[in-house]
């Protein structure tokens, strides 16, 4: 199992960032890591609901991260790009690559007290709605 510390380079993201942003046009600056504000982060392209802000916490990544997302909302599969297998996870209502679920919440953060899944999501994968 691959653990948060070999989450590859921003840079691997880019080209994922590029092509939501410029389906999205709107700018790359925009950042949920450090937000803690209640609400539900949806899925940019379809507007599905995929995660609580309840589920969000610190994992000391620079990526915004989840306990759990809403029932149903994502589906998983495996991705074996940059030499690894992970869990890559996708809104299951349109198949928008949202980042990587990992099975290291207990060792990762602060507030993960009941360990177990860490979903890795990529800020501009997500839409913040109060
Ligand atoms: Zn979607």
């Amino acid at each position: 199992m691959v653990s948060w510390e070999e989450t590859p380079p921003e840079e691997a993201e880019e080209p994922i960032r590029k092509e939501i942003m410029e389906r999205r046009g709107r700018s790359m600056k925009e950042e949920y890591t450090n937000l803690w504000e209640k609400g539900v982060y949806a899925c940019p392209l379809c507007g599905a609901r995929l995660f609580d802000s309840g589920a969000k916490f610190k994992s000391g990544t620079k990526w915004p991260s989840f306990r759990k997302p809403i029932e149903g909302a994502i589906k998983e599969k495996q991705d074996f790009s940059y030499g690894m297998i992970r869990s890559e996870i996708v809104c299951a209502k349109c198949g928008l690559h949202l980042g990587h679920a990992f099975d290291d919440g207990r060792e990762c953060g602060d507030s993960h007290p009941e360990g177990g899944r860490r979903y890795c999501v990529l800020s501009s994968a997500l839409d913040f709605k109060k």
